[in-house]
């Protein structure tokens, strides 16, 4: 790819036998090659993206620039640049996004959008002061891989009518569940988007607002001139809103006040980094939302993590592998006419040779009966609330990912990395 880009220099005509699985690029080639910054930051943002990675981080070390690029959630390297090209890319983007050139103590933020092959991509820069330099962190913003519908989400079918039944209830309280990073955001927008078909009047509370969402008002925090949570939080009731969908739940006040509004006619969103489903609702109560309200409200939980997904061009089938005993309490939740197909990926130019293209969303989803409403009112603990969905049926975050491993979607070695329940042994 680097060595056929139109109107560029040869660079290393082996280029493709030399890149490591996840190098997108060589860094060092770009100084040799003597390519000016601008040339550099066009080159690295615009393959980074191409390839769907999703941040990009050029930090500075003793050696000079490293550069790092995030894909399906795993940081790969693409090498150094001596420290003064590095201070020329850094200054270069500094000016693309509007910070302050002279400012080199404090922390800068800025936003920038690029036209790459014809598609606006937004970028969102930060610029950390460390020992070695203004280290910068890209983080991009695509719409067409974070804006999926729900059933793109990697949600199975018995688990998506859960979620219809869940949003179709016309008020309420929905939490989303699970650590920064685990998709929470993207399930939010999905489940906005099949809510949004004009019947109820949908309104958001984010900080920072990143993808624009036709048919959904959308009101932005901002600390600077305090409008914080709450505030927007009362204001947003006055608008009547069927649907209000928060960000994180962070203080007393908006707790309490989104729970009133899940009891007064309402369907309120709202996430948690509890890391399993009924630790969400504890999250709640223990900002000081009165337990018996929360009861009242509750509709259920999702929670969530993600692992990469096996790439489907270069997947091939494993016939024996020890792996299967880890698997064998969930093989009672295939389909009668499903067969296991453990699987793993070879490695292919589609998914840079790791053998992975692209995430999934692993889910357990707890549907609040009356007995979890009588625990909650009752302040039981996390662990018993949750046993008793376990015992009701619910599929745990941890038996959905041994599904998707028995169904040839992701591998155990991605489960073992990414769902601790796994290893606790909350299945
Ligand atoms: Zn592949």
């Amino acid at each position: 790819m680097l060595a056929t880009a139109p109107g560029s220099v040869m660079l290393r005509p082996q280029a493709a036998t030399t890149l490591r699985p996840g190098q997108l690029f060589i860094a060092e080639d770009f100084a040799l090659c003597e390519l000016g910054a601008p040339e550099i930051w066009d080159r690295m943002i615009s393959i980074a993206v191409r390839e769907q990675a999703s941040d990009l981080h050029l930090t500075y070390q003793s050696e000079g620039m490293r550069i790092g690029v995030r894909l399906d959630g795993r940081m790969h390297d693409q090498g150094v640049l001596p420290a003064e090209v590095g201070q020329r890319v850094t200054n270069h983007v500094k000016v693309l996004s509007r910070m302050e050139l002279s400012e080199r103590r404090k922390p800068q933020d800025g936003r920038l959008t690029l036209d790459i092959d014809g598609r606006p991509i937004d970028l969102r820069i930060s610029l950390l002061p460390t020992s070695h330099g203004e280290d910068i962190a890209v983080r991009v913003l695509d719409r067409e891989s974070s804006l999926l519908s729900v059933d793109r989400l990697g949600v199975s079918g018995c688990q998506l009518g859960e979620i219809d039944a869940l949003i179709n209830a016309p008020s309420g309280l929905i939490l989303v569940t699970g650590s920064t990073g685990a998709g929470k955001s993207t399930t939010l927008y999905a489940l906005l988007q099949r809510l949004t078909d004009g019947s109820r009047k949908c309104v958001t509370i984010e900080d920072p607002i990143e993808y624009d969402l036709p048919g959904v008002n959308q009101a932005q925090v901002n600390h600077k001139i305090g409008v914080d949570w709450s505030m927007l939080m009362r204001s947003v009731l006055r608008h009547d809103p069927n649907v209000i969908m928060l960000g994180e739940i962070r203080d007393p006040e908006t707790a309490s006040a989104a729970v009133r509004a899940a009891n007064s006619g309402r369907l309120v969103l709202a996430t948690s980094h509890a890391s399993y489903s009924a630790a969400a609702v504890e999250s709640l109560t223990a900002l000081g939302a009165h337990p018996h309200f929360v009861a009242r409200a509750l509709r259920g939980v999702i929670a969530q993590t993600l692992v990469r997904r096996l790439c489907p061009y270069c997947t091939i089938r494993l016939e024996e592998t020890s792996d299967f005993a880890l698997l064998e309490d969930v093989q009672h939740l295939l389909n009668p006419d499903e067969r296991p197909a453990l699987s793993m990926g070879r490695g292919c130019p589609h998914c840079r040779h790791t053998g992975y293209r692209s995430r999934l969303g692993v889910f357990e989803i707890m549907t609040a009966d009356d007995r979890t409403r009588e625990m909650v009112a009752h302040n039981r603990p996390a662990r018993e609330v949750y046993s008793h969905a376990v015992e009701s049926g619910m599929v745990t975050i941890a038996q959905a990912g041994k599904l998707s491993a028995l169904r040839g979607l992701t591998t155990v070695e991605e489960l073992l990395n990414n769902v601790s329940e796994i290893w606790t042994g909350g299945a």
